[in-house]
């Protein structure tokens, strides 16, 4: 992992927001900057403290030995905090003579709230501070992501072995996750989705009581998680005989993927790769049962930039990694929806998503 590059990044935004420091402290950015592993978690009280010339990581004692070992020969040094971190860290900066500081817009309240009282200067919030630099991703990411779609794929397949009707979504989703995490699956990325028949009308349903039928549709939306990166993937199964019709919602749900992903690659606008799936569910007459963007950026979360939908104002780039799911819910009858990962570059894409795309019936 390039941190080097990731730190001058920062810097250049900072001196954009003309702060001459940042304070970083939302967990997936500091795991990012740092690129440490084994040591923030949700829990951790950390920060990223940047200036022009220097990259220090303060945390409390619980974390400070698997820190100090994680920034072996990188740029960070570890500090570890005494009292009260923010009051510590804003009484080291202005003791440097720095009058200006960029946070992240994600901070809570609270802490926005704390960090501009101490700090004496100007406090400036960077919308998307470091996920924009997050967007584009290394090799390396791209690899740990491969491995994570990997997981989900061999999920998948362990899946289709389990789904039967008489099971509840709840019992089918556990599986799923048990399944995963033992071969190899960190921290699921987010519960799995598993919904079936009417269910899958709402495309973030939660897996309930309710047991799948013969002639349901079965949405199965879910990830891994490898070497920190998580991986998104959905597909709709087909459980016993289906009606001809939900077959058609299948089918051009396919077609409008398939569309999307002849649209990605570097230097194509979002926007278009959004229409070219919702183009193909408009023709079937299926265009307002298309609720949601068709995509979104993965990496450390689940949910990150860019975004692919009809306000969107990216364009793809080489090394962003996106999902491509156009979906169609029927409120109260059905929802399909087929997911894949991909990663883009100069001509096209990679696949990361390998499971089959043709519906599939158990
Ligand atoms: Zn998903
Ligand atoms: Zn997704």
């Amino acid at each position: 992992m390039n941190v080097d590059s990731r730190i001058d990044a920062l810097r250049n935004t900072m001196i954009e927001a003309r702060a001459t420091a940042a304070i970083v402290s939302t967990a997936t950015n500091m795991r990012y900057l740092t690129a440490f592993e084994g040591v923030i978690d949700r829990g951790i009280n950390a920060a990223c403290v940047v200036t022009e010339t220097s990259a220090r990581f303060f945390t409390d004692s619980r974390y400070i030995e698997a820190a100090t070992a994680a920034a072996q020969g990188s740029l960070w040094q570890v500090h570890q905090q005494k009292e009260n971190l923010y009051v510590e860290v804003c009484e080291l900066l202005h003791s440097e003579g720095h009058s200006s500081l960029a946070l992240e817009s994600s901070v809570p309240y609270g802490r926005f709230s704390f960090i501009s009282e101490q700090f004496r200067g100007a406090v400036r919030v960077m919308n998307r501070l470091v996920e924009e630099i997050r967007c584009v991703k290394e090799a390396e990411e791209i690899d740990r992501m491969t491995a994570a779609a990997a997981i989900a794929d061999r999920g998948f397949d362990h899946i289709l072995g389990v789904l039967a009707t008489g099971k509840t979504e709840a019992e089918v989703a556990l599986e799923l996750e048990f399944f995963m995490r033992r071969n190899g699956s960190e921290e699921m990325p987010f519960a799995p989705i598993v919904a079936s028949g009417p269910n899958a009308s709402r495309p973030h349903a939660i897996p309930g009581e309710r047991r799948i039928e013969s002639g349901d549709l079965v949405v199965l939306d879910f990830g891994a998680r490898f070497g920190g990166y998580c991986s998104d993937m959905t597909r709709t199964v087909a459980v016993g005989e289906v009606s001809d019709e939900l077959t058609r919602m299948y089918d051009a749900v396919l077609e409008a993927n398939e569309a999307g992903l002849a649209a990605v690659r570097a230097g194509m606008p979002c926007v278009e790769v959004d229409l070219a799936a919702r183009e193909v569910l408009g023709r079937h007459g299926l265009g307002e049962y298309f609720t949601h963007g068709l995509g979104h950026g993965v990496g450390l979360d689940v949910h990150e930039m860019p975004t692919i939908g009809a306000r969107s104002s990216h364009s793809l780039r080489e090394g962003d990694v996106v999902t491509i799911e156009p979906g169609v819910y029927v409120d109260g009858v059905a929802g399909v929806r087929i997911e894949d990962l991909v990663a883009v570059n100069e001509t096209g894409y990679e696949l990361l998503t390998h499971s089959p795309k043709e519906l599939i019936r158990v």
